[in-house]
């Protein structure tokens, strides 16, 4: 009956994993964009809590979950299971084994509350009472309006204006956890105002909505910002993920032969990879690629240059050494709006640079029919940014089957697609854009 692996309440790991200590080489320090020198962690003060930039240059291998935060972990239906893939690899006929990691069944569809839940109560620690943030199609903002709820704080959430309008199903979810949901630009801030004053009808842009954002927690004392992806922290929470899934593999007696995850800003593929990458670096494991993830539509890995740039498209945070398409780049709007990062997290560039990490690109497409078998033959409808990990997961298998290779094959399925349904309606009636 190797169909899922579960661990009990008492078996949830109760440490994050920081795999700055085991990098091969000291991270290029966030600089500050005037002066090119490298920024103090008190420069973060007005934005973060103290706890997280702590936890931003932290050098402990672990660090403690609290209790707080174990708590709402379980509530949020941790630890997740580890299911194998049977019908999957019965259909394609391959003698691979594929194991995916659900971190579809958060309450927000999700991997993003692993970290919401934990920068909300290291923000309500330390008195903060507001946390504002932005979001574009709002998976990031109902993650954060849900913590917020747990821990009895305010959310403002900067949601892009398009998406507001369009994408109605999230917005609802954050209001009814309590969220005040802003359409970006708004008339909430200076620089929403100047911008609806030039055009009523503006539609916004990730950018924009950073900046209301920002704007907003800089007046407001008791107010701090919130980020749901590049950041060391945010992918620290996130290695929760990993840490369960090193005891689930033990459990289901296989060591993996390709670790798969798709990648925006890299928190999920990090945390699912992370805590076995960790192994690696230190020599304790050999031989397991990890393979990231992108859309063709926004190939930040396999095309972008490893530089210095802006994290946001206003120009407006430290500079990060990372491969980037540049701070002005603008994808194509495909359906997975939460790849569409001109960036990606500095740890994760770092190990791509050296060799650790392999990455490819997939059309929109191509993810779309792997998402649609995953859905025929699993049962759960994948999210479209999760689909890009599938077809990775589905080329090795095929691959294996070529080679007759018993190859083991585990991926991070980082969501549902229950509420990107225009997407797969796209797909079936044929109307979807290849890149
Ligand atoms: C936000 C999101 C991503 C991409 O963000 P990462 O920080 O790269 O993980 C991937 N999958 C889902 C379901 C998301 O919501």
């Amino acid at each position: 009956m190797d169909v899922k692996y579960l661990l009990s309440v008492d078996e949830m790991p109760k440490k994050w994993y920081n795999i700055l200590p085991d990098l091969p080489e000291p991270l290029p320090p966030p600089l500050n964009p005037a002066t090119k020198e490298p920024i103090k962690p008190s420069d973060l003060e007005p934005i973060f809590p103290k706890e997280l930039i702590k936890q931003e240059v932290s050098d402990k291998r672990y660090i403690d979950i609290p209790d707080d935060v174990i708590e709402a972990y379980l509530r949020l239906g941790r630890p997740t299971p580890l299911y194998r893939a049977r019908r999957l690899e019965e259909y394609l006929n391959t003698p691979a084994k594929i194991f995916y990691k659900r971190e579809d069944v958060s309450f927000s569809g999700s991997h993003k509350p692993n970290t919401a839940v934990a920068q909300a109560y290291y923000n309500k620690r330390e008195g903060v009472e507001t946390l504002v943030t932005e979001t574009g199609a709002g998976q990031w903002g109902t993650a954060l309006s849900l913590a917020c709820a747990m821990f009895d704080l305010k959310c403002k959430v900067f949601m892009v204006r398009v998406s507001y309008n369009q994408k109605p199903y999230r917005r609802i979810i954050m209001q009814l956890y309590g969220a005040e949901v802003y359409p970006s630009p708004s008339d909430k801030t200076e620089f929403g105002k100047k911008l609806l004053e030039e055009n009523p009808e503006h539609p916004g842009s990730l950018g924009i909505a950073i900046s209301e954002a920002i704007e907003t927690v800089v007046k407001d004392e008791k107010a701090k910002y919130s980020l749901g992806s590049v950041l060391n922290h945010v992918l620290l929470h996130q290695t929760i993920i990993g840490q369960e899934l090193l005891l689930q593999l033990e459990k289901a007696d296989v060591k993996p032969d390709v670790m798969i995850g798709c990648v925006g800003g890299g928190s999920n593929f990090a945390g699912f990879s992370y805590p076995l990458l960790g192994k690696v670096l230190r020599k304790e494991e050999e031989n397991i690629r990890f393979v990231a993830v992108e859309p063709k539509a926004c190939p930040t890995l396999t095309k972008g240059e490893y530089r210095y740039d802006f994290g946001d498209t206003a120009g407006l945070t430290p500079l990060i050494k990372m491969y980037t398409l540049g701070h002005d780049f603008v994808p194509s709007p495909i359906h997975a709006g939460g790849l569409r990062y001109h960036g990606d997290a500095p740890s994760l560039c770092l190990l791509y640079d050296k060799g650790y990490i392999e990455a490819r690109a997939y059309d929109q497409v191509a993810t779309f029919e792997a998402g649609a078998l995953f859905a025929k033959t699993e049962g759960i409808v994948p999210a479209p940014e999760s689909n890009h990990a599938i077809k990775a997961a589905i080329d090795e298998a095929l691959e294996a089957k070529k080679k007759g290779e018993e190859r083991v094959i585990v991926f991070n399925l980082s969501g549902h697609g229950l509420l990107d349904l225009k997407g797969y309606m796209d797909f079936l009636e044929g109307k979807l854009q290849p890149t």
